[in-house]
């Protein structure tokens, strides 16, 4: 079988997105692989069956990066392992990745493998409200005490982290939603280097990776994302990544998956294959139809503030962006001085983008993160967060960027018609 990464060289990542991990061979020659819905496989000899189980429960070391032999589907199957091979080179410096069926699965089952009893996790704030809810609710009772600090303060983090006793993880997710700060991967992850646990970084990269942000060339040691987003990009599956450099790290991680589950399944994982050599057209076009529309807002009476990279002024997050993001994202927020009320009737009039949470897919979605996203937060971390009663959400999709600003322009008259 040819394979191009051998023929030319090593191909560039987009390229190895459409050539890597998949041999029509092994799908009777069909140029997209077959789905797998076996929940079984048939061993070809009991002596094989007893190496392949001798692997996964760990009596035989496996070669660095290689696979066992496909025993049962909660394990492994055939479409997680394409689309794992797949998905890596979108991720510049990962080697291997682990699907999951959603991301809160991604996050929760990487922490899962990493927490110790009597330790401790930093993290910035504000995270992901389901990432909250696991600090909290499971791993503290599990003695991992959860260590906050705020994202973008670079100086404190790192002092976080110094101080930090028996610390097992460093979770960052940056930039933060809704209101985009960010956070200094690169210091963050010198400072766990530095620090005698040495403290597993994870980056929950999924606001601007794995297109715009590239954790793992910045020391973090596993990068999460919630494929349900920019990943798949339609808005129509649940699914979570977690990619890293180390094969030592996804195979301790891949054995929790065998436990939790919580593997991503056959069907899922085709569609989401079949979606990856198109997440840097997408993200890109996003990008550049956010950053229209969020600079041409900037200014607007009705509006106290936009929320979007390029609009920075604090030098620190300028500097951060700067260094760390090749391009600002699809996101962008809105602050409205009428607050509340401004923010809905403002929700009221939006035609092309839907109100709805979630984010990254090819159809514009709106949503008021206080009264939503963010309501399980209590009124002192709102504050600290910087979600206020006027804040709107908007991720944008890839439709023409005008109609957008003009669907955006109608509804903020209609605010200021009230
Ligand atoms: C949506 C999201 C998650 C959770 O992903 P699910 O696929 O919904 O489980 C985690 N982190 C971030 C930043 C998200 O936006």
């Amino acid at each position: 079988m040819s394979d191009p990464n051998d023929a030319h060289g090593v191909v560039r990542p987009r390229t190895a997105v459409l050539t890597r991990g998949f041999d029509p061979t092994l799908s009777v020659g069909s140029a997209r692989p077959a789905v797998f819905r076996s929940s079984t496989y048939v061993f070809p000899s009991p002596e094989e069956a007893e190496h392949a189980f001798a692997i996964t429960t760990g009596k035989i070391q496996m070669e660095d990066g290689g696979r066992a032999d496909l025993i049962y589907s909660r394990f492994s199957h055939p479409n997680a392992e394409i689309l794992e091979d797949q998905i890596v080179p979108l991720d510049a410096g990962g080697s291997y990745a682990a699907v999951f069926n959603s991301g809160m699965a991604a996050i929760m089952t990487a922490c899962f493998a990493y927490a110790r009893p009597d330790s401790t996790m930093v993290y910035t704030t504000p995270l992901y409200g389901g990432t909250t809810g696991l600090i909290h609710r499971f791993l503290k009772p599990l003695g991992v005490t959860g260590i906050p600090v705020a994202s973008g303060q670079t100086g404190a983090i790192e002092e976080a982290i110094r101080a930090a006793k028996n610390c097992c993880i460093v979770f960052l997710e940056t930039p933060a939603n809704p209101t985009m700060i960010m956070t200094d991967i690169e210091r963050a992850a010198a400072a766990a280097a530095r620090h005698p646990d040495r403290p597993v970084v994870m980056v929950d990269n999924t606001f601007l990776g794995p297109t715009f942000q590239h954790p793992l060339l910045l020391g973090a040691h596993l990068t999460l994302y919630s494929a349900t987003k920019y990943l798949s990009g339609y808005s129509d599956m649940l699914g979570g990544v977690a990619i890293t450099e180390s094969s030592a790290m996804i195979q301790k991680i891949r054995g929790v998956r065998s436990m939790f589950g919580n593997i991503m399944q056959p069907d899922e994982c085709w569609m989401l294959d079949g979606r990856l050599s198109t997440v840097a057209l997408r993200m890109n076009r996003q990008s550049k139809n956010a950053q229209r529309i969020a600079e041409a807002l900037h200014g607007h009476k009705l509006l106290s503030r936009v929320i979007y990279p390029t609009l920075f002024t604090d030098p620190e997050q300028k500097r951060i962006f700067e260094k760390q993001c090749d391009f600002p994202g699809g996101m962008f927020s809105i602050e409205f001085q009428g607050g509340k009320e401004a923010a809905f009737e403002f929700l009221r009039h939006v035609r092309i983008a839907r109100n709805a949470v979630s984010l990254g897919g090819v159809e514009s979605l709106t949503c008021h993160p206080k009264s939503t996203t963010h309501s399980g937060m209590s009124p002192q971390e709102l504050e600290e967060s910087g979600v206020t009663d006027g804040l709107v959400r908007i991720s944008v999709g890839v439709e023409d960027w005008r109609d957008l600003l003009a669907d955006f322009e109608q509804a903020l008259a209609a605010v200021a018609a009230r």
